[in-house]
């Protein structure tokens, strides 16, 4: 099964991703985790960019979305947390693979910025919290490997909010042009999960 999940940062689009991806058996593809853990050249173009809220240059996230694809756990499907960004990106992905869905998690710009605002993640193994709605058992440190907790750099209010106008001014047209299922993404984490499956048949 191929998806593509759709939707606001903060949306919960990682959160759901990874429970998906293990439910179902496929790949999680997040092209934010792939730029945040490019080493060497690619790191230094894209640095600046990622912490600006921009985005990074459509050939240079497909050729890197590509290498990703090929790796053997996708061979089942995967589901693509982060791209397609615009509609461009979106037709690219058109022309290199088939999506069996493109799923879109709606919030408010509101809860956005305040999820984001309290977005934190374990710098050692990247398990995601939330001070606002999915706090860790222990203030600033991660439940499963006792790492510290850190903020994003790009989770700034001032990054929050550009990336919130990229979202609309760039993303959301792709919904227009892309037949879609939109589910509400200000219910719980396992009620978004149980919405989702509902409209996969699962
Ligand atoms: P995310 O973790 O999805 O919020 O992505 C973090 C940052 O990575 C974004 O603000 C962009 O700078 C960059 N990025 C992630 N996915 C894409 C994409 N499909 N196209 C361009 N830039 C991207």
């Amino acid at each position: 099964m191929k998806l593509v999940l759709v939707g606001p940062q903060g949306s919960g689009k990682g959160t759901q991703a990874k429970l998906l991806a293990a439910k179902l058996g496929i790949a999680h593809v997040s092209t934010g985790d792939l730029l945040r853990g490019a080493q060497g050249e690619l790191k230094k173009e894209v640095e600046e960019v990622i912490n600006s809220g921009k985005l990074v240059p459509d050939e240079l996230m497909l050729d890197v979305l590509k290498e990703r694809l090929k790796g053997g756990d996708c061979k089942e499907g995967f589901i693509l947390d982060g791209f397609p960004r615009n509609v461009r990106q979106a037709e690219m992905l058109s022309s290199v693979t088939e999506v069996d869905k493109y799923i879109e998690i709606a919030i408010s710009d509101e809860e956005a910025v305040r999820r984001l605002g309290g977005r934190v993640a374990c710098e050692k193994c990247g398990a995601g919290f939330n001070t606002v709605t999915m706090p860790p058992k222990q203030e600033g440190i991660c439940d499963k490997c006792g790492g510290k907790l850190v903020q994003r750099a790009d989770d700034t209010e001032e990054a929050i909010r550009a990336r919130l106008k990229t979202y609309h001014e760039e993303t959301e047209p792709i919904l227009e042009k892309y037949e879609h299922v939109k589910v509400n993404g200000e219910k719980s984490v396992e009620e978004v999960q149980e919405e989702i499956l509902k409209v996969l048949g699962k």
